[in-house]
């Protein structure tokens, strides 16, 4: 029997669910051909995730563990089970989301997610050429040729590893970088004096102490607390950065009743790092806007020490190779000449890198270095960086789950994706894909549609079955969008951009960015492009972003580099709103984000029954004692910690996952007691809280940005990115908005279907309409065409991109013959 046969008798046939119930799902029965790859789409919050994921690998998932430790296998009638009556046909289950995927230690990079660094480490522990740490020759029976001390590295097992003592660098115990105070970022606007709180990190109340001090200083100096800060002298700026040996008297608060005390001033910079010593390398109290990542000064980011850095192959240290894009690493091990002794050595790691390097650029990642720190990744990245790990198991009759996996995409490298994710299955395994994107929903060989709304409208299985047939549906909002016969218009004008009412950034240089010079026109819809690694980011978040929110006096790190930025006074605002989470316990909800919650807490507050037991806001809190169940001090659910398991939530049977004490429970507004209020999607708590303006306004514009199938207490760990990000759009919407205020939004279309991004777009336009500005980075052909100004980076990811390609109206970047934008934008211009 061939291979493909015996992997083809793996899998049944198909997988059926039946009865699926799990949050809005109204009763779904389906079956999925298996081996197939089976695309989940529908209107944002229909139940795509709630079938795929809440359901079908959570059965699989739950049926792994039962198979596991007694240790794990004791919690499972608690365990809560999926809804569903029944799931026939399901095998072993593997998710690749974005949330999960990212990983936050700071020793985690692309080589060691990849497990490239430890092939890596094998080929230099038995090939490597050791040599001289003081002139680098290579090493002759263990010395060097010129008579150099020189240290020996380790050429054993554990070595080139920068997570072991041994071998890691000792000054930054192999992280490679230090954080260093940047003094740019510590005077944010010199036009203030000492007294009005010039220096940025002394400018909130808990430090006042030490601006007492420096204006001390000041006096001792003979100037004035009161001059600008630029009008101060170079010398006593100088110490009131890096301080003084002289004490100075001072009183501690700004009283004129406090004690005088002789006090040693530390300075700015000092009191910066001691602060962050203290705390343990905790970012507290934002100290990291101040610092900056600088490559350690021993290994000049290497991560190990000496010795190992100077072992070579192919006349490279280990460090200089993962410095190294992809791209070129993957050249280099092919092309890398070894003798037949290294072949037997280590013939099968170099394949192995090769294959894994090839996998990275099949996903469009080609442009990362092995070296890149993990955290610094998008969700889309380490979504996939973990498919392309996949990809290298050869694994095959499983199921794959896979969360919009075109995250962060653009259209020129979702053709390589889709033929990725065909190969999977071609392997012999079985891929499930929430998406919505148009090129993926058409590569799909089987289409489940859920809908026809969100939230308790949806939750209907629309469709089941082949794509070609959903692509001539009429009655499918999909289908319709897909084939192109209904869609997003193309505005007939674009609003014309004013010649004074710009920003412009002067030679941008961050990462991978070329130095050019870029012009934001204020008052219209801007979308930034380019394809992954382009230095879309690079230019909006490091530079533009900080760049404008320290000229309003805001907290912000330091701008990345460029030369200068004009403009900055025509914006009063700025806003940037990013897929990261609302909050990373599962206490935060859209209603506390929002603030909403304080007002119905208020109104449960105003009942017969709350006022006669004079029950206080903090009554209906589930963060504070009083209201709350104190089984699970108001979680709703008891968190149990599984070895080599992910951990494992069970409902709290004292409340009944409610979160709160009877007592709290007894009080009913409108006929509905607190718990029973968060549990409802919001667009029915509008209903339900008509005339109590304060409560109706914020849940208006959580319903038009598309969130309205949310539901008031759902916990922020179960938002995805783009719903994160929609919280906080409709968060900033309800606020008084200053005159001119700038959008940053990242990606705003991500978990989004065609239909809901006709309604953000309407959302987005009409604040351009009053006067603010709208800037988008995005891959969306529906976002770009609709936007008034389109600025395109690249033209590759990387080394190949970082230069302007185009700007200008969609229809003049469609016109430039070259750039990848531009191509695909004269396809949906027509
Ligand atoms: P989609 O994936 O189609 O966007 P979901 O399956 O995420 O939709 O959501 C369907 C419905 O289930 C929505 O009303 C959503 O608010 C609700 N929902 C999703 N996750 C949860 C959860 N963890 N707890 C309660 N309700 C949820
Ligand atoms: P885009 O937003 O267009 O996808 P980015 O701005 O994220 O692109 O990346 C542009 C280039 O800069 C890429 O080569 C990327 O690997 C590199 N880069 C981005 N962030 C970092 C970082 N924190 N450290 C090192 N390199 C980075
Ligand atoms: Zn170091
Ligand atoms: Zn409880």
């Amino acid at each position: 029997m061939s291979d493909t046969n015996s992997r083809a008798h793996l899998l049944p046939e198909t997988l059926q669910v039946r009865g699926a119930r799990e949050h809005n799902l109204r009763g779904v029965d389906v079956d999925l051909p298996h081996r197939n790859l089976t695309v989940f789409t529908g209107v944002s919050g229909s139940g795509k995730s709630s079938l795929a994921f809440a359901t079908i690998y959570a059965e699989g998932q739950r049926r792994q563990l039962q198979s596991m430790s007694t240790f794990a296998r004791q919690f499972m009638h608690q365990m809560d089970k999926p809804d569903v009556d029944h799931i026939g046909g399901l095998c072993s289950a593997v998710a690749v989301d974005q949330r999960s995927s990212a990983s936050r230690s700071p020793r985690s990079t692309v080589g060691t997610v990849t497990e490239v660094y430890d092939l890596l480490r094998v080929v230099y522990a038995r090939i490597g050429h050791p040599h001289c740490t003081v002139c680098g020759t290579e090493l002759d029976e263990d010395a060097c040729p010129q008579g150099h001390d020189t240290l020996l590295p380790e050429m054993t097992n554990g070595a080139f590893s920068f997570n072991l003592p041994f071998g890691q660098c000792t000054a930054c115990q192999g992280v490679g970088t230090r954080l260093e105070v940047d003094p740019t970022t510590l005077v944010a606007d010199p036009t203030r004096s000492l007294v009005e709180g010039a220096i940025t990190p002394w400018r909130p109340t808990f430090t006042e102490p030490e601006r007492m001090k420096a204006r001390a200083v000041a006096q001792l100096e003979g100037e004035d607390e009161n001059t600008p800060w630029e009008e101060l002298s170079e010398e006593l700026r100088h110490k009131l950065l890096h301080g003084t040996d002289i004490k100075v008297r001072a009183r501690k608060f700004d009283k004129p009743g406090d004690p005088v005390k002789d006090v040693v001033f530390t300075g700015v910079v000092p009191w910066l790092y001691e602060r962050y010593r203290k705390s343990g390398g905790e970012n507290f109290g934002q100290l990291e806007n101040y610092m900056r990542p600088a490559p350690c000064g021993a290994c000049g980011g290497g991560r190990l020490n000496p010795a190992q850095l100077a072992v070579r192959v192919a006349g490279r240290g280990i460090a200089e190779v993962t410095a190294l894009p992809v791209s070129v690493s993957l050249r280099l091990f092919q092309e890398l000449e070894v003798s037949d002794r290294e072949r037997a050595a280590v013939g099968q790691a170099l394949e192995e890198i090769v294959q894994r390097l090839g996998h990275l650029t099949r996903m469009g990642l080609e442009y990362l270095a092995l070296d890149r720190p993990a955290r610094t990744l998008s969700g889309g990245e380490s979504q996939r960086i973990r498919l392309a790990g996949l990809l290298g198991t050869d694994m095959f009759g499983l199921l794959y789950v896979l969360d919009e996996p075109t995250t962060g995409l653009h259209p020129r490298d979702i053709e390589k994706l889709v033929a990725t994710l065909q190969d999977l299955r071609d392997q012999g395994n079985t891929v499930l894909i929430v998406e919505h994107d148009h090129q993926m929903i058409k590569a799909a060989d089987w289409v489940v549609e859920l809908g026809p709304a969100a939230g308790e409208h949806g939750g209907e299985l629309l469709y089941s079955g082949p794509v070609e047939q959903l692509l001539d549906d009429v009655n499918s909002p999909t289908g319709g969008y897909t084939s192109g016969t209904r869609g997003i218009a193309v505005p007939a004008s674009r609003r014309p951009p004013a010649p004074d009412r710009r920003i412009t950034v002067y030679g941008a240089k961050e990462n991978n960015l070329a130095g050019f010079d870029v012009s934001f026109p204020l008052g219209t819809f801007i979308a930034v492009t380019g394809v992954s690694g382009a230095g879309k980011s690079t230019l909006v978040d490091d530079i533009l972003y900080p760049a404008v929110e320290s000229a309003l006096g805001g907290d912000a790190p330091a701008p990345g580099a460029h030369t200068r930025i004009e403009g900055l006074h025509h914006i009063d605002r700025v806003i940037k709103v990013d897929q990261a989470p609302i909050g990373r316990s599962g206490r935060s909800t859209p209603a506390t984000y929002t603030g909403v919650f304080d007002s119905i807490r208020k109104v449960f507050c105003q009942t017969p029954e709350a006022k006669k037991r004079r029950y206080k806001p903090g009554r209906f809190s589930f963060n504070s004692a009083g209201g709350r169940c104190e089984t699970c001090t108001g979680d709703g659910s008891i968190k149990i910690e599984m070895q080599l398991l992910p951990d494992v939530f069970l409902h709290c049977e004292t409340c009944n996952g409610t979160r709160y004490n009877a007592e709290t429970l007894e009080i009913r507004y409108r006929g509905k007691n607190i718990a029973e209020v968060l549990e409802m999607p919001i667009e029915e708590a509008l209903e339900f809280f008509a005339g109590e303006s304060v409560i109706e306004a914020p849940l208006r514009v959580l319903d038009e940005v598309g969130l309205g199938y949310l539901r008031l207490g759902q916990s922020a760990t179960t938002l995805s990115g783009g719903e994160a990000q929609r919280v906080k759009l409709a968060n900033e919407l309800q606020r008084r908005a200053g005159a001119h205020t700038l959008y940053l939004l990242d990606e705003p279309t991500t978990g989004l279907h065609s239909s809901d991004i006709d309604r953000l777009l309407s959302v987005l336009h009409s604040l351009v309409d009053k006067g603010h500005t709208v800037l988008a980075v995005s891959h969306n052909l529906d976002l770009i065409k609709t936007a008034d100004w389109v600025v395109d980076i690249g033209p590759e990811g990387g080394d190949g991109g970082g230069a302007l390609v185009a700007a200008g109206t969609p229809e003049q970047v469609a016109g430039q013959p070259d750039g990848h934008t531009g191509r695909f934008l004269r396809d949906v211009l027509g």
